[in-house]
């Protein structure tokens, strides 16, 4: 009562603000009950094996479907393989806003189980950790997003927009009829979206202490390469100048040595700038120097050596990987051959890369033969949205760090979202910067997540879409 007489005399905007506070507060869902929930999702998802290959992403599916039907959540299904579907749940909004996709991808890698403290699909819960294949890669987005509809459908959220969950398969490589191309060349109307939120990003932990959250907005893109070397075959007692091994040990040679240009976008740029910012002093000098790209000499030289991930976020970077060549001791072969892993800026001019390298290696005897790129070069999802903004908020909020966005080395399914003008958000939970190299990270021999991480995480997610799609009153 007091309260409503009091604000009586507020202007209309503080009315207006002090009303929808008292909203959010009203529909906090009761988090204790949240957390025994998503935990027991998040158990029976990752006793699921869905090892890719073959992924076998269909038990997860009809996992989520029954789920999610049970409390009148609309789903779809779509699959080529029935063994591998994609399931797609979609509260309805009042359309005023374009939807927001929410997704995670259904399969994992695979393991090798002897490997494993506890087997790797059995979820066990040891120390504040979950175990299992899958835990940080990507089945907390998946139960993230499950979460996030079961809790916008109980609390009857009004909703100014769509918002659609989509659980993919074979984002792990292989069956590229099955995944997000599928669903992009076949079921587009189902998935399109203003906004997306998915994997990439996270909030990292070193020594105890939190530093900043990264969300990915942009991702280099993988353009393979092969070098072929030809020359004469003969008998090893009698060494030619036309070896292949020798002609193409000197072009591997070249194009590792080669310092391909640095260039910084939206994303790299904003990256550095706040790294800068968070950072030692001498750290914060490197950093910001490489905003000065013709002084940074010195900076690009250090993170070559010290911080390998941050040089190749400066520039399309070259890995030799796999060198093949010869058969026998006394035989000098005709042919060798080279497999460069190549990760091109988003904007890389891959005709000028590719003209610019032949002539590095200036041998008319190494062909450079070029792999066919399943994805697309795409700018980087913007900084001035409503999502970037509201990711931010919630960092603040949640973990009280700043956000940085971050372009990824490697590649994710959202460079074929963006090439569809969806502006898409790389999150994530928690990690302690030590437990990857500990060997408990994505990929690694064995994989775990922080029983607290998942929670905030859930809360997190949770708060970013509801501040995008929640109705404002008027
Ligand atoms: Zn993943």
């Amino acid at each position: 009562m007091s309260i409503t007489r009091s604000t009586r005399i507020l202007p209309l905007l503080s009315l207006l603000l002090f009303a929808s506070t008292a909203i959010a507060r009203a529909q906090q869902p009761n988090w204790a009950e949240v957390e025994e929930e998503t935990m027991r999702h998040f158990q029976a998802i990752l006793r699921l094996d869905t090892s890719n290959p073959p992924g076998n992403e269909s038990i997860v599916v009809d996992y989520l479907k029954s789920t999610l039907e049970r409390e009148g959540i609309e789903t779809k299904v779509f699959a080529n393989d029935p063994k591998r579907a994609n399931l797609i749940a979609r509260l309805r909004g009042n359309g005023k806003k374009r939807p927001i996709l929410i997704m995670g991808h259904t399969d994992v890698v695979t393991v090798d189980p002897t490997k494993w403290k506890h087997p790797p699909f059995s979820a066990t819960r040891e120390g504040g950790y979950v175990y299992g294949r899958g835990a940080v890669d990507d089945k907390d987005n998946v139960v993230a997003c499950l979460m996030v509809m079961l809790l916008l459908k109980r609390a009857q959220t009004p909703l100014d927009r769509d918002v659609i969950f989509l659980a993919e398969a074979s984002e792990e490589g292989g069956g590229a009829n099955d995944g997000i191309e599928f669903m992009l060349n076949q079921h587009l109307a189902e998935i399109d979206a203003e906004y997306c939120l998915a994997e990439g990003g996270g909030v990292v932990r070193t020594g105890g202490k939190i530093q900043y959250a990264g969300v990915a907005t942009t991702e280099k893109i993988p353009q393979g390469a092969r070098l072929v070397a030809r020359g004469i075959s003969g008998h090893g007692s009698v060494p030619l100048r036309s070896n292949a091994i020798v002609h193409l040990a000197q072009a591997v040679a070249k194009v590792a040595a080669w310092r391909t240009p640095m260039r910084l976008n939206e994303t790299t740029r904003a990256y550095f700038e706040r790294l800068a910012k968070l950072s030692s002093a001498e750290a914060a000098a490197r950093y910001n120097s490489l905003l000065q790209p013709d002084k940074s000499d010195e900076a690009q030289e250090y993170l070559a050596g010290n911080e390998p991930r941050m040089y190749s976020m400066l520039r399309t970077s070259i890995s030799p990987n796999i060198i093949k060549g010869g058969y026998r001791s006394n035989v000098i072969p005709s042919e060798a051959e080279a497999t460069l892993d190549i990760r091109a800026l988003p904007d890389e001019d891959m005709e000028w890369f590719f003209k610019e390298m032949k002539q590095i290696i200036d041998d008319p005897a190494v062909e450079i033969v070029r792999n066919r790129n399943g994805r697309p070069g795409t700018p980087p999802s913007r900084l001035d949205t409503e999502a970037f903004r509201s990711i931010e908020e919630a960092n603040k909020r949640i973990y009280n760090v700043p956000t940085l966005p971050t372009m990824l080395t490697g590649a994710t399914d959202m460079a074929q979202l963006r090439a569809k003008g969806i502006q898409c958000y790389g999150i994530g939970p928690m990690t302690d910067s030590e437990d990857g190299p500990k060997g408990f990270g994505a990929h690694s021999d064995q994989e775990r997540i922080l029983e607290e991480s998942l929670q905030k995480f859930v809360r997190f997610h949770w708060e970013i879409v509801v501040k995008l799609a929640q109705t404002v009153s008027q």
